[in-house]
Parts: structure tokens; sequence; C-alpha cells
């Protein structure tokens, strides 16, 4: 496994939308080893193809927050949502790409997503809570939108400038 380099917003490669996964092959399962390491490392609770600058429909995700239970690392291959519940929920969003910066997101409460694994099977499932709303979040990464898109434009404006100012900062140093 090897960690790769997540990308920082503004970027055109967080704006682009991902093309599907035609194959399950070895080079999507280190990808996946890779996504998760890095995610784990971040740390974060989800990862997108895209933000590791690979244009492919491809997400890893674990919302277990309770240090006590198992980790659940998933990957969902060619992700979609296949149904979405009236009902709204709002979480306090952050993103790996938009780093220390978080904003409140109303999204559906519950989604049913169907999507490939990592044996080329089709699986679906329902996710509530946390899940819910990371799995909706990083969907988004594979359509080149982001959380802050949600947000009204002063203040999606206002993150993206300090973004601007982190990237230049860091590029001095
Ligand atoms: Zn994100």
């Amino acid at each position: 496994m090897a960690k790769r380099t997540i990308l920082i917003h503004p970027d055109p490669r967080l704006k682009a939308v991902a093309d599907p996964v035609a194959e399950v092959t070895d080079e999507v399962r280190t990808l996946a080893e890779d996504m998760l390491e890095t995610m784990y490392d971040a740390p974060g609770i989800g990862l997108a193809a895209p933000q590791v600058g690979v244009m492919k429909r491809l997400l890893v995700m674990d919302c277990v927050k309770d240090e006590t239970l198992p980790p659940r690392p998933m990957v969902l291959i060619n992700p979609e949502v296949t149904w979405s519940s009236e009902e709204l929920g709002t979480y306090e969003e952050g993103c790996l790409s938009i780093p220390e910066q978080y904003a409140e997101v109303e999204r559906p409460a519950e989604v049913e997503v169907s999507w490939t694994d990592l044996e080329g099977a089709q699986q679906s499932e329902r996710f509530d809570g946390l899940w819910a709303t990371c799995v909706q979040h990083e969907i988004d990464h594979l359509n080149g939108k982001l959380f802050i898109d949600y947000l009204k434009p002063l203040k999606r404006q206002m993150i993206t400038r300090k973004m601007v100012k982190m990237k230049r900062e860091k590029a001095r140093a």
C-alpha cells in the first residue's frame, strides 16, 4: 500500500466528472487500498478517487467513529444513489480537499446506494446518519461537486480564497 497525495481545492480535477470503472483490475484494487490508507492516515471518513487525481468513479469510506468498534472499510465502485428519503438531515461537513473548513449542509437523511465491490459483485445498502451524509458527499466528488457548492456564494468564495492563500504559502515554504 502507498499513501497518495490529496488534491487541495481549487483544482480543475476536483470540478470534473469522473469516468465509470469498466473492470475491477489489480490497478483498481491497488487504488482502493492506497485510498483507504490515505484516508485513515489523514485522518478522514471518506475519500473519492478524483481527490487523489484519479478520474474514476470509486470511493472509500469508514464512518465508524467509536474506537471500541471494529473498523468498517468500504470500497464503492460506480456507486449510484437509487433512493433518497424526503426527510433531510444536517451535518457539519468537512473535506480532506478543503482542510480546516467546516459548514452545515442539508441532504437527504437516508439513501439507498448500489455499487460494484472489489470482487466485481453488485451490492446495495441503505445508509443513514453520518454514513448517509458521507456517501452522498463522496458521490458528489465523482460528479465534480464539493460541499461548499451547497453554501451561499459569499461563504464559498471566502473559503476558496483561504485555500488559494494556503496553497500559495505551502508552495513558498
Ligand atoms: Zn470531500
